[in-house]
């Protein structure tokens, strides 16, 4: 199988990785070349200098920052004219949903099926080929054809539904994820402000009831610790937080929180820039400190 993987960056580099480890033939594409060069280095794979160099894929991978910049690749910038009928292309960026459906009918007249796969787990999951990912699709057996290249990059697969479903399904649990970084980093900055020692909130935090994925995983290293490099940025999240925000709009839900949550996202983000780690997010946030 001609695997191609557009956006080696943060997640894209280890998960084009797992591919090549799983003995498919893999060819790379990034608007930063070196990045695309340092992965193929590492995994004995091919560049591809220009869009003719992915013409014989099988598959082709999105890992871009949105859904807006793949569309643009296939549509404005011509990689659907590009491939061959038949060919699968497999969206595992954290896209919007509304986009992918219109993708997904722009693509099927050049005869390319869309699945969309975005995941879940970060970099070290990434790395180590457990991401969980949620596969949506109008076309079962495009995903069965799928399914054995998602299983290199994730050990936790879920079909989601028909095209945009994976999609959703991601921007929603993004705004879980971050309104539960909200609520800690707020807990964060009251407790300290009372005189509670931070390290010792994290502590007591993860065995009760407020545990969570940041409280676990991502406050005592990147918050309390200052480490603030947690792979993942700041501007993506707030995208996702939107998407999710858009989505309950869209469909007439009165949804307070998401709204809340993605407005905190974007303030942090315009204070702090786009490609902050997001768990900087708690410095905006700090009205004390200096930004
Ligand atoms: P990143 O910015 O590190 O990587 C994006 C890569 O895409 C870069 O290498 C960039 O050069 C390349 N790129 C951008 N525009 C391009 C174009 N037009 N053509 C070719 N290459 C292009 O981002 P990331 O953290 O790897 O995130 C990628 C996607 O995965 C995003 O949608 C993000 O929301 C999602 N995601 C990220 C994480 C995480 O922890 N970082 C986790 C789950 C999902």
């Amino acid at each position: 199988m001609n695997v191609a993987f557009i956006g080696v960056g943060a997640m894209g580099a280890p998960m084009a990785a797992c591919i090549a480890r799983a003995h498919h033939a893999l060819t790379l594409y990034d608007s930063v070349r070196e990045r695309a060069m340092q992965v193929a280095t590492a995994h004995d794979c091919r560049v591809a200098d220009g869009f003719d160099g992915l013409a014989a894929s099988d598959f082709v991978v999105t890992m871009l920052p949105t859904g807006q910049i793949v569309r643009d690749l296939y549509l404005r910038e011509g990689l659907a004219q590009k491939l061959r009928r038949g060919v699968i292309a497999i969206d595992m960026s954290s896209s919007d949903p509304v986009g992918t459906r219109e993708l997904g009918a722009a693509l099927a007249a050049s005869g390319i099926t869309l699945v969309d796969a975005p995941v879940s787990g970060g970099v070290p999951r990434a790395v180590q080929g457990t991401l969980t990912i949620m596969i949506g699709g109008d076309d079962p057996a495009a995903i069965d054809r799928a399914r054995p290249l998602l299983s290199a990059m994730g050990d936790r697969l879920f079909d989601t539904g028909g095209l945009g479903s994976g999609h959703a399904m991601k921007a929603l649990n993004n705004f879980v994820a971050a309104a539960s970084f909200a609520a800690c980093a707020e807990a964060l900055l009251a407790g300290q402000r009372f005189g509670l020692d931070p390290t010792r909130m994290v502590e007591i935090l993860n065995v009760s009831t407020g545990r969570n994925f940041h409280t676990d995983l991502v406050l005592r290293e990147h918050v309390v610790g200052g480490k603030f490099a947690s792979g993942f940025q700041l501007g993506l999240l707030a995208k996702d937080v939107r998407i999710a925000a858009d989505l309950a709009h869209d469909l007439r839900l009165d949804a307070p929180l998401v709204r809340l949550v993605s407005e905190r996202f974007e303030t942090a983000r315009d204070a702090l820039g786009y490609t902050r780690d997001h768990t900087e997010a708690i410095k905006a946030w700090d009205n004390n400190s200096a930004v």
